[in-house]
């Protein structure tokens, strides 16, 4: 089985052809990634009609190429594959419609795929990691502590009540004067600085539910950097470091609650899997890996390049679902908000 599979929810414009072997193992036959980010940078954030633009712009191309990269043709694809939500709505609906007009002209299925399902299923992708396992999603857009139990059988265990985590590390590097996007300036900062210079909070420490809280944090260290100005060279190492050690307890902690929850509801997990930008931090990462072993569970982080938006794990959801007998008409409809637990299917009845 082979799926094409389109990504635009957010500032990427993305298309990847991935297919199964005879043993149902995963192949990723191509996977191009176009980044907006240089279109964005001097606005500091993502600006919805710039990227929905730069969609219009460069998705037939993307299609082409990955079709070229794959050494397939059009005819020879079983199903195309598109985010369909949550994210900018003028963008989602640039693939949503683009793999839309696939379909109609192929006679080939169309799978509306929940972008947060396609990085749900990544660990699947990678290694054939068997469902159930506890992902813990971290991107600019996203914080989430999801029990994957099945395919289209996800429960939130925890969310953010106010920014992602990515967001908090954005807008640290803005407010201290590092470019966009801030998270990996923060991280190299953090590197030179001393975690112990100065005294930020750890929201929800200790709260018996995994939901996260970021914007106190945030504003702890204005008001520290507000303090000491002008800021030297040295505070800003300071502080970026202070923040990151501050992040990364709030995440094991937030983890550990969702481990504990988890058992409750799906038994032991096969894995800790952590996945979204902010898997990319080695700080975080190096956490995670301490709270697995305490845990006696595996940490499972994919490669960057499938852990940020890429269509390859758009296809693989995809695929994912068409192997089970879902797909979905015509007539389905881009969404901006699309909770992961509303994405529950239980058409073809079994889990994969
Ligand atoms: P979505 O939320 O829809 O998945 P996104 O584009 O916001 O999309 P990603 O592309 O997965 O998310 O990740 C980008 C985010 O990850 C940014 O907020 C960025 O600052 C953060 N990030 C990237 N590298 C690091 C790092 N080394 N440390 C901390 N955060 C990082
Ligand atoms: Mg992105
Ligand atoms: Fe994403």
């Amino acid at each position: 089985m082979r799926v094409l599979g389109i990504e635009t929810t957010c500032d990427e414009t993305a298309a990847a052809v991935v297919e199964t072997d005879g043993a149902g193992r995963p192949i990723i036959r191509s996977s191009e990634v176009l980044s907006q980010i240089a279109a964005h940078a001097a606005y500091g954030g993502v600006v919805p009609e710039i990227a929905a633009r730069a969609h219009v712009e460069a998705v037939d191309h993307m299609v082409a190429r990955a079709l070229e990269r794959a050494g397939v043709e059009l005819s020879d694809i079983d199903g195309f594959a598109a985010a369909a939500g949550p994210g900018l709505i003028g963008g989602v609906m640039i693939g949503l419609t683009t793999a839309k007009a696939l379909s109609l002209v192929t006679g080939k299925p169309l799978i509306a795929v929940n972008h947060l399902e396609g990085h749900a299923l990544t660990p699947r992708l990678i290694e054939q990691v068997q469902f159930p396992y506890l992902l813990l999603l971290a991107s600019g857009g996203h914080t989430q502590l999801i029990a994957v139990r099945g395919v289209g059988d996800y429960v939130r265990l925890g969310t953010t009540i106010d920014d992602a985590i990515g967001e908090a590390f954005d807008k640290v590097a803005k407010m201290l004067g590092l470019p966009y996007p801030g998270g990996p300036q923060v991280e190299r900062e953090a590197k030179k600085g001393n975690p112990e210079r100065f005294h930020l909070p750890r929201p929800m420490q200790g709260r018996p539910v995994a939901d996260f809280s970021l914007s106190g944090l945030k504003t702890a260290v204005r008001q520290e950097a507000q303090k000491i100005l002008p800021l030297r060279a040295s505070d800003v190492s300071d502080l970026c470091a202070s923040f990151q050690a501050a992040v990364v307890d709030v995440v094991a902690d937030r983890t550990r609650v969702a481990l504990r929850g988890f058992r409750d509801i799906a038994g032991h997990p096969t894995a800790l899997v952590v996945a979204g930008g902010v898997a990319a931090n080695m700080a975080i990462r190096r956490g995670l890996e301490r709270l697995a072993a305490e845990a006696g569970v595996r940490l499972v982080a994919p490669p960057l390049a499938l852990c940020t938006d890429n269509g390859a794990i758009i296809a693989w959801a995809g695929l994912e679902r068409l192997r089970m007998g879902i797909q979905d008409d015509l007539t389905v409809a881009a969404r901006p908000r699309w909770p992961l637990d509303a994405s529950k299917d239980t058409r073809a009845g079994a889990k994969a």
